[in-house]
């Protein structure tokens, strides 16, 4: 029984939501692309611990870098969508974020070959109205719900209550078609978010190891997100960014590709789909 799910969202530095007030998507183009040489090591670094995952490609890196998507998939990797110019669902129409998926997933299957099942919205905005174009899309499930009170960008979706009283990991949403939630910890009657990237950095390593200690023994499964720009020291740094934006962005990125290696030393971690298959069966 597999419980431990990893993710990557593949975008680059300049296109991360913290960033937008100094970056104009305009000069994205004019941007130095460091996902290639991001992503490698941590091909390595999974190569290094046999681990596979999920990679949620944005259709605009997967244009610009199609051989880095390909080697991803030839590795064994689950290939998933992150859309395609990474809008947050709020600045879309259904209509506009419909063309959105569907180019972006004709894009993706024929770099790599294979179905695209999985979805995460930009900055986990998704939304109500997004889930039955996900599903006419083919898509088999969304992973972009992120409980978190205190962040206003998140998107916000009706989840069906669950036994556990808990917001986090595998949600049937409709017939065939789930959410598979970030998780978050429930202490001293609040919620943090427990799932991975600005949070990863932040916790130190052993506490947050203990925090999914907790989390699989209360639910079973736990899921981790990352992205490879929080690998690299060395990316540019933008001024002209809000105090607490810069600060999420920037914080601990010297230390998190140690801290990755260490995380899948200590838990064993598979792609989404994995998880999402096997407890579907179990279902049948
Ligand atoms: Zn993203």
């Amino acid at each position: 029984m597999y419980s431990c799910m990893l993710s990557f969202d593949v975008e680059d530095w300049f296109q991360v939501e913290n960033l937008k007030a100094g970056i104009d998507r305009s000069s994205w183009d004019s941007r130095e692309l460091r996902v290639e040489r991001n992503m490698d090591r941590i091909l390595q670094i999974l190569s290094d611990h046999q681990t596979r995952a999920t990679f949620f490609v944005l259709g605009w890196i997967a244009r610009r870098c199609p051989a880095l998507i390909k080697r991803i998939a030839q590795q064994g990797h689950e290939i998933a969508s992150h859309g395609q110019d990474h809008y947050l669902l709020g600045e879309l129409s259904p209509e506009a974020f419909y063309n959105d998926i569907t180019s972006s997933t004709a894009l993706l299957e024929d770099l790599t070959g294979q179905k695209m099942n999985g979805f995460r919205a930009p900055s986990f905005s998704i939304t109500d109205w997004a889930i039955p174009l996900l599903k006419k899309a083919g898509f088999l499930y969304d992973s972009s719900y992120f409980y978190n009170p205190y962040h206003s960008r998140y998107g916000k979706l009706t989840v069906p209550p669950q036994p556990s009283g808990q917001r986090s990991g595998i949600i049937p949403l409709q017939e065939k078609f789930y959410e598979v939630a970030l998780p978050s910890l429930s202490f001293m009657g609040g919620v943090i978010p427990w799932g991975g990237g600005g949070y990863f950095r932040l916790y130190p390593f052993r506490i947050f190891c203990a925090g999914v200690k907790r989390i699989l023994k209360e639910r079973g499964d736990f899921l981790f997100y990352m992205h490879p720009w929080e690998i690299d020291p060395g990316q540019p740094r933008i001024s002209g960014i809000k105090k607490s934006y810069a600060f999420r962005h920037y914080y601990g990125l010297s230390k998190a590709e140690g801290k990755l290696s260490r995380l899948l030393g200590q838990f064993s971690f598979v792609p989404i789909q994995t998880v999402l298959e096997e407890r579907m069966t179990n279902v049948q």
